[in-house]
């Protein structure tokens, strides 16, 4: 089939890539004509496994190539996916609709009677009843697709996908979805077919649900502060309950990126206007838990340096929002580099990928070329991205050139024991 992909950033470029996997004919458009020329080159312009192969292997065979005009958009395609951005309204809970606006208005200029309007952004309910008048009116039809894939997986998720969820109003569009799907519905992937309204919640109610999950073991990890517990073997006790389950229970600074903070914000401030915002008050408590770790992870550094950051030298492990990803959307990981440099602090950042982010988006931060260069002469060490190269990190190799040996692990994800033998001083959030 001919299929447009609206929007190439992190979930397009992915799902762009993957329909001419599957098989289709793939015409991505974005309005960032850099952006465009790099994928048309086969270079992906972010970090994600495994999706420059797979992109590259398609714009050679000519499958799949990128345009920033949406007359062709319109000439080319029988469906239209809509996968640009819906972030944070700039002083707001709400999400900022302007993008999935703008594309729904540009694809009604130019879609063919006939044709099928994907919406794969997540959005409030209610966005895609009225973006269905729209596309309706040129004899278009819509369908509401939520996309669940995990940066970092998200090749994997999006072709092996654990479920497919489409919002639809006629028959019709059903049967052509299920013929985009085909190859991925046919391995046994299940489709839940249901209203826009409730394809809309799904989505969002599943980032509440997790969020809720890391913020419940966050907040466990405070009561475990202030009792002498420790929560990374409350957490693999709760785990062993079939009803709990192991996943998201990891206690550590919490979530960021693009999705999770806003999307539970967006979920509050709809709520609101739908007048049922007691249903999911409890949210802005997960937010705040979340936020909360932030502040406790400089609180931790500043206690580790006799109360004061003042001339401190911090190295900082990590810059991303969460490994196998350059986003450094709400990271929680910058988030604490700035506060701590704030407090007098001299940091010094390094991630294995999201140093070119970084330096765009936090010029005044110090970067290093590697972990050892970032903690050379340091005072302290903050883990605050648990990257596979942290995790395996001998800490020989930092003791050798760090000031002091001590080291905060904001992630729980360093092995304790093999620190302190070390001598390291090791503190971790929610542990003695
Ligand atoms: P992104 O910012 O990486 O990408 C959005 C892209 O849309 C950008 O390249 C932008 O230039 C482009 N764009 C904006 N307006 C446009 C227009 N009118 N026409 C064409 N292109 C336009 O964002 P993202 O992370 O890919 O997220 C996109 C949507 O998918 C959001 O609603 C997000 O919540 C949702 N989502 C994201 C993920 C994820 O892990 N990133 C997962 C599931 C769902």
């Amino acid at each position: 089939m001919k299929v447009t992909v609206i929007g190439t950033g992190y979930l397009g470029a992915t799902h762009a890539a993957a329909m001419a996997e599957i098989g289709h004919d793939v015409l991505g458009i974005d309005i960032d004509a850099d952006k465009v020329a790099r994928l048309n080159q086969g270079h992906v312009p972010f970090f994600e496994p495994g999706l420059p192969e797979l992109l590259q292997r398609h714009v050679v065979s000519g499958r799949l190539r990128f345009t920033t005009s949406f007359a062709e958009v319109g000439d080319f395609g029988d469906v239209h996916f809509v996968c640009v951005g819906t972030p944070q309204r700039a002083g707001e809970n709400a999400a900022d609709l302007r993008y999935v606006d703008a594309a729904i208005e540009a694809l009604v200029g130019v879609a063919r009677p006939g044709s099928i309007v994907v919406g794969k952004s997540t959005v409030p309910a209610g966005t895609a009843v009225k973006a269905a008048t729209r596309v309706e009116s040129v004899g278009a039809e819509l369908v509401w697709n939520p996309e669940f894939l995990r940066e970092g997986f998200a090749v994997q998720d999006t072709l092996h996908p654990d479920r497919i969820v489409m919002g639809v109003s006629a028959d019709r569009a059903e049967k052509v979805m299920r013929e985009v799907y085909e190859p991925i519905i046919a391995a046994g992937t299940p489709v839940i077919v249901t209203d826009f309204a409730t394809a809309e919640l799904v989505k969002v109610a599943a980032n509440a649900f997790l969020a809720t999950k890391i913020s419940f073991i966050n907040a466990m990890a405070e009561v475990c502060e202030a009792t002498g517990a420790d929560v990374t073997e409350l957490a693999h006790a709760l785990s062993y309950d079939e009803r709990i389950g192991g996943k998201f229970l990891h206690a550590g600074l919490g979530f960021g990126g693009g999705c999770l903070p806003k999307d539970i914000r967006a979920f509050i401030a709809r709520a609101e206007e739908l007048g049922v915002d007691q249903a999911v008050m409890f949210l802005k408590e997960i937010d705040a838990i979340n936020l909360r770790r932030r502040a406790r992870m400089v609180d931790l550094a500043r206690e580790l340096c006799d109360g004061s950051l003042a001339g401190v030298r911090v190295g900082v492990l990590g810059a991303a929002f969460k490994p196998n990803s350059d986003d450094i959307r709400d990271s929680p990981a910058l988030d604490v580099a700035v506060a701590i440099q704030r407090a007098g602090a001299a940091v010094r950042v390094y991630d294995p990928e999201a140093m070119s982010n970084a330096r765009r988006d936090f010029p005044t931060l110090a970067y290093a070329e590697s972990a050892v260069d970032a903690c050379r002469d340091a005072d302290i060490v903050l883990h605050l991205t648990e990257w596979a190269e942290f995790r395996t990190m001998a800490p020989e190799r930092l003791g050798a050139v760090v000031r002091h040996r001590k080291i905060v692990d904001g992630r729980n994800a360093l092995d304790a024991e093999r620190w302190r033998a070390e001598g390291w001083l090791y503190r971790a959030l929610g542990r003695q």
